[in-house]
């Protein structure tokens, strides 16, 4: 294989889901595309980095201050969806299944990985909290142990606050990672969410 198309199918096999002939695959129908849509992909990819950046106030992807969904007034303004990183975001709304806010955990604890409590955006919560009129607050990280873990966390440390919170139900496999659950499981883990905590 010409050195140009490997080095490339060496960066696509890096992609989560990309095998290395999958990523082969891709890098030889990129050539049969036309000149002008390459260079348009080429500048996709360079804006990447500049112009996306998290939103200031949930952390999910945005090329504002604000994401579309912080900023936008048809939003259910008073529930607050607690996911690990930004990408669940697109996931859950592919889901139409909630139509609330979100916030950005960027992970969850996991204390072989080094990953403690302020590596996460808890004191950014805490602030939403205090700051807004939520009513309740749906965690859904990932029904693996470290999401399990992470998700009573956040019940201990928002106990007290006059807020409903809540944990996605099991319909997503235990072990399995929010990112790749359908629409319809997505559905029934957010419609059949329980209580974490004894409020109201
Ligand atoms: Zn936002």
């Amino acid at each position: 294989m010409p050195k140009a198309l490997q080095r490339l199918s060496e960066k696509l096999n890096r992609l989560p889901g990309i095998g290395k002939r999958t990523a082969e695959r891709l890098s030889m129908a990129l050539l049969d595309w036309p000149e002008e849509q390459l260079v348009a992909l080429g500048e996709d990819l360079q804006k990447l980095r500049r112009q996306i950046r998290p939103c200031n106030c949930c952390g999910n992807y945005s090329e504002q201050e604000l994401c579309p969904i912080c900023s936008s007034a048809n939003r259910q303004q008073n529930l607050i969806c607690v996911v690990e990183n930004a990408s669940q975001i697109a996931v859950i709304e592919g889901s139409n299944a909630y139509r609330g806010m979100y916030h950005v955990l960027g992970g969850k604890l996991s204390p072989l990985n080094g990953k403690g409590p302020a590596d996460l955006r808890i004191r950014e919560l805490r602030e939403r909290l205090q700051n807004s009129l939520i009513t309740e607050l749906i965690i859904a990280t990932s029904p693996d142990l470290e999401g399990e873990a992470t998700a009573h966390f956040l019940a201990e440390e928002f106990r007290g606050m006059p807020i409903l919170i809540s944990r996605i139900a099991s319909g997503i496999p235990a072990g399995a990672d929010l990112s790749y659950a359908d629409a319809a499981t997505l559905n029934l883990a957010l419609n059949g969410r329980r209580k974490l905590n004894e409020f109201p």
